[in-house]
């Protein structure tokens, strides 16, 4: 039985992007094709993802940098550098920057499917699956080991600072009342006379704003509290 998994192609050739991502459609994968580094970026923010096949001479930013840094932002996606650089240093690099396996072209496409499926297998064991992380910017939350990540620094949270977190992140971009805040956080529904709600955003704040740009959190006046990362 084959299960199907999603996969990334990070490919600035556009025969090469298509004939892959016909190729992973023709075996019951779904595919999706992102051109240069930054496209990638955007869609793994958005998309659950659970392979990444990765060339290396890209525009602007190259598939290394693109890997190195998915790596310190926390995006624990398996990564196949696909490229024609077969050299020893060229496999070495690849994997100082963070990939999980490294295949040549010209390449056969079994085999390319065969190390698709082993990444996808051993992600799935470990629980490294893109849908239960949560992220804005270069904060990472992950849901499956409750750990915090932003710009590559792991940050210490209380249990209650991550629920809090927590919440934000599900609803980033949507504007949040101190009621709801609470009533998700903490399973009720304050006075509005204390500043429990606050005061925790206060804490969280030092943690993962303070030392870091842009801040996440934002205050709305007479309403509540937001997080959002602005593009
Ligand atoms: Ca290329």
């Amino acid at each position: 039985m084959q299960s199907v998994f999603r996969v990334l192609v990070v490919e600035d050739e556009l025969k090469v992007a298509s004939f892959i991502k016909k190729g992973l459609e023709d075996y019951g994968l779904e595919a999706s094709v992102a051109m240069d580094a930054s496209t990638a970026k955007k869609r793994l923010q958005t998309e659950p993802f659970d392979v990444i096949i990765l060339d290396v001479n890209l525009p602007q930013i190259s598939g290394l940098e693109l890997c190195q840094q998915l790596r310190e932002e926390g995006c624990l996606v398996p990564v196949l550098i696909l490229t024609a650089m077969g050299q020893v240093e060229n496999k070495l690099a690849g994997f100082d920057a963070g990939a999980d396996d490294y295949l040549v072209k010209p390449f056969d496409f079994s085999e390319l499917l065969a190390r698709l499926r082993a990444l996808n297998r051993r992600s799935a064991l470990s629980g490294g699956s893109t849908s239960r992380l949560l992220r804005a910017a270069d904060l990472v939350l992950n849901l499956d080991d409750r750990s915090v990540v932003r710009a590559g620094k792991r940050i210490e949270l209380t249990a209650r600072e991550l629920k809090l977190l927590e919440v934000l992140l599900a609803n980033q971009g949507r504007a949040m009342s101190r009621a709801e805040i609470s009533q998700k956080v903490w399973d009720m529904a304050f006075d509005s006379g204390t500043n429990v709600v606050d005061v925790y955003i206060n804490y969280l704040r030092k943690k993962i704003d303070r030392n870091f740009s842009p801040p996440l959190i934002q205050t709305l006046t007479g309403i509540g509290y937001m997080l959002k990362a602005e593009n």
